[in-house]
């Protein structure tokens, strides 16, 4: 037997010791410089060396873009999204911002598209999400770019038809903010600038810019913004970037609760805050709330921020801070000492992790025994919709990757809102498919119209639909069906399914999209495979994944709702026009987000946060609790048998929900996880350990009277299970 244990604190590469902020002096005035600290030095005391150097104008310099006013006119250097011109009188580098959540953003050039980061959420692996972040940070410092505008971390369980779910991670804090961290930890590692977005509360795209969130201190402090203090603190990211939208009436690039009370005063955060791409709203406001560089040009931080210095309205130590936090970032990530040298990048071992990064995240949500598919039985295969002749669909917007190669296709999308085009992927299922079912007729039909593919299906041994949802930045999906929004007249692809699953009892449906969908033919077919947005060696995982080369292991990190009617906001809030702010109420679900929504409102979904099943079966036996609950930091461990009891290795994702007190009215909380791989018949032992001083804050919730993580007295009730809906319990503790 094998022994195994996790500690929930998988804290990835540290790259940075965390250490307070300093201002410098003003400008003016040059005596001899003093000399200069060595590499060693701490970046603080570098920083504040260079800030001790410079002219009032190279510090303004410093503060904001450097993009004309029609920036979407203009190619920046590099390709970059954001630039700002080095200081060589000081050797202080050029900084080169470009996006990239799921790959290098299509601005730059070719790199490889990864599986969208919800499928990374979805492997619940954080060393494999760590190898995700490594993808995007080398070529990312291949391409000569120096910071990343990636980390999306939003929270869009709240809101799950919104068009960037596929950027983030999740619904669940500890799951985004873990695996966000994995990934920033990875992409700082190869001396790129991380960043972590949109914060905070920017969960749907509808109005975004004016969208004026309702939420108290509790609700935002147990749920998004948990998962960014998870975020910052699990990786020590040097940026953060504040959203388009309002909080409680103020804009977030204002907002001193989020930027200075929460982040930097409550987290400790050294590092920048950059404003999303023309989020400023003000000069002195946001400047003296904690902005600390206006993105991508100089409306507000330029000429207007420099008089405000002059005249007092901004304190000179306020702007040395500003500054001293950007080059502080630039010297903790390493850009003073390992300058990003142009280069190729690995497109071929890349490319293997975008495909292992799909195996593992990919999320098997139906099988009646149909899959894995026998290569050697089945005589014919009928391959229907979704282009998967050419290739794997890819959301759009800003994290829109160019893949290598270039794409299998490129579609319009109705102006407005002209986000990006549409772009498949070029990796064809079918050819995968052809390529592991050798012996066996495999043709395509695209499934424009249901009732000849349904013909086409009906005297094939097996038919596998393949529908597709797009989605963007700058829109959110109509509705939580598949809906068709890029041809005219629309695929309804829900009537494809249905026509194709009555002419043939083996229907497989694989599914291309970004988030929660309702499937109003489950009970129809006879397998389902999430495989989201699965990058460019999408259609390769799927394949093995159908064949049975890979043992499906991912689980839903969103809860798939029975209906809209059953989500905290069953119509998308709209804005009036577009420039008043209007309210969207986020206290009717307040901390409660996803599943804890569900949970706390006794409502059935379609399939259960952590969800995904395996071709092979574990026991759980044996689950012991352990606790220590009279230190500093209380604690406790699970301890259980796991036996693959199937013929097959697979992985198994354990997770343990925390019960607090009911004086504390929380719904249950992941608290930790362990994905476990074994052979066929191995059996193990495994531990997984939580404590209470985790970035997660297991066991508190969050007092606003103390303002901070308190531990309710009362009685704490462990779970453990493979969904957030399948679980048994392991054991209570009191808590004094
Ligand atoms: C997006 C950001 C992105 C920025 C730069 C904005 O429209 O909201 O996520 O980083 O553009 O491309």
């Amino acid at each position: 037997m094998r022994s195994l244990s996790i500690f929930l604190t998988l804290t990835l590469a540290l790259l940075i010791p965390a250490v307070g902020c300093g201002g410098g002096t003003s400008g003016g005035e040059n005596p001899p410089p003093p000399p200069s600290p060595p590499p060693s030095a701490s970046p603080d005391v570098r920083a504040d060396y260079l800030v001790n150097q410079m002219t009032l104008d190279e510090k303004i310099h410093m503060v904001h873009g450097g993009a004309a006013l029609d920036w979407w006119n203009h190619r920046l250097p590099r390709g970059a999204g954001g630039w700002i011109s080095g200081i060589p009188r000081l050797n202080i580098p050029d900084l080169y911002f470009a996006d990239g959540s799921a790959g290098l953003s299509q601005g730059v050039g070719e790199a490889t598209a990864l599986p969208s980061s919800i499928a990374s959420a979805a492997s619940w692996d954080l060393d494999l999400a760590y190898r995700y972040g490594q993808v995007i940070g080398a070529e990312t410092s291949a391409y000569g770019i120096n910071v990343n505008l990636g980390g999306n971390v939003n929270m869009t369980g709240r809101e799950p038809r919104d068009g960037r779910t596929f950027e983030t991670k999740g619904e669940d804090p500890i799951l985004a903010g873990k695996i966000t961290a994995a990934h920033i930890n990875a992409i700082q590692a190869q001396y790129v600038v991380g960043g972590i977005k949109h914060y905070a509360l920017n969960d749907q795209e509808t109005g975004r810019t004016t969208a004026n969130i309702l939420l108290d201190d509790r609700g935002a402090r147990e749920s998004d913004l948990l998962a960014f203090e998870i975020g910052v603190k699990d990786s020590n990211v040097q940026s953060v970037m504040c959203s388009y939208n309002l909080l409680n009436n103020e804009h977030a690039c204002e907002n001193s609760y989020l930027l200075t009370t929460v982040l930097k005063e409550d987290w400790g955060f050294p590092g920048f805050v950059m404003s999303d791409w023309d989020a400023t709203h003000s000069t002195v406001n946001a400047a003296v709330s904690g902005m600390d560089q206006e993105q991508p040009e100089n409306i507000y931080f330029d000429a207007n921020l420099k008089q405000a210095v002059q005249n007092g309205q901004v304190p000179q130590s306020r702007l040395d801070n500003m500054v001293h936090r950007i080059l502080r970032a630039m010297f903790a990530a390493g850009l003073f000492d390992h300058p990003a040298t142009v280069h190729p990048i690995d497109a071929e071992g890349d490319a293997a992790v975008a495909q292992e990064a799909e195996e593992q995240g990919a999320v098997l949500l139906k099988n009646n025994g149909l899959l894995p598919l026998d290569a050697g039985s089945v005589s014919s295969i009928a391959v229907i919709g979704s282009h998967a002749d050419i290739g794997v669909l890819s959301g759009g917007g800003s994290a829109q990757v160019m893949p290598v190669g270039g794409p299998a296709l490129t579609e319009g999308y109705p102006c407005p809102p002209c986000w990006s085009q549409v772009i498949w992927d070029p990796s064809s299922p079918l050819n995968a498919i052809r390529a592991k079912a050798t012996g066996a007729v495999v043709q395509y039909n695209d499934g424009t119209d249901a009732a000849a593919a349904a013909t086409f299906a009906a005297t094939a041994d097996v038919a596998i639909v393949f529908v597709s949802q797009w989605e963007s930045e700058g829109m959110d999906v109509p509705s939580l069906h598949f809906t068709d929004v890029i041809h005219s007249p629309p695929i309804d692809q829900d009537a494809l399914v249905s026509a194709v699953a009555a002419a043939n009892p083996h229907t497989i449906v694989v599914m291309e999209n970004g988030g929660p969908k309702t499937l109003p033919w489950i009970g129809n077919v006879s397998a389902v495979l999430e495989a989201w947005f699965p990058g460019q060696r999408g259609g390769e995982g799927i394949a093995t994944i159908l064949f049975g080369d890979v043992n499906p292991s991912g689980k839903l990190p969103m809860t798939f709702p029975l209906s809209e009617g059953d989500l905290p906001r069953p119509t998308i809030a709209w804005p009036p026009d577009n420039t008043t702010p209007f309210w969207i109420d986020y206290t009717i679900d307040g901390h409660n987000v996803g599943y804890k929504w569900y949970d706390s409102q006794g409502i059935l979904p379609l399939f259960p946060f952590g969800y995904g099943l395996s071709y092979t079966t574990f026991a759980i036996t044996n689950p012991q609790l352990t606790t220590n609950i009279s230190g500093s930091s209380p604690n406790f461990q699970v301890n259980f048998d796991i036996q693959n009891t199937g013929t097959r290795s697979g992985a198994e994702v354990v997770q343990i929900y925390l019960q607090l007190p009911t004086s504390t009215s929380e719904a249950k909380r992941l608290v930790g996880w362990y994905k476990i791989s074994s052979a066929a018949s191995e059996q193990m032992n495994v531990s997984i350990f939580v404590d209470a001083s985790d970035s997660s804050h297991p066991f508190s919730y969050w007092d606003v009277d103390a303002h901070g993580w308190v531990i309710a007295p009362g009685t704490y009730t462990v779970y453990l299970g493979n969904s957030s809906r399948n679980l048994t319990t392991v054991g209570t503790f009191e808590m004094p």
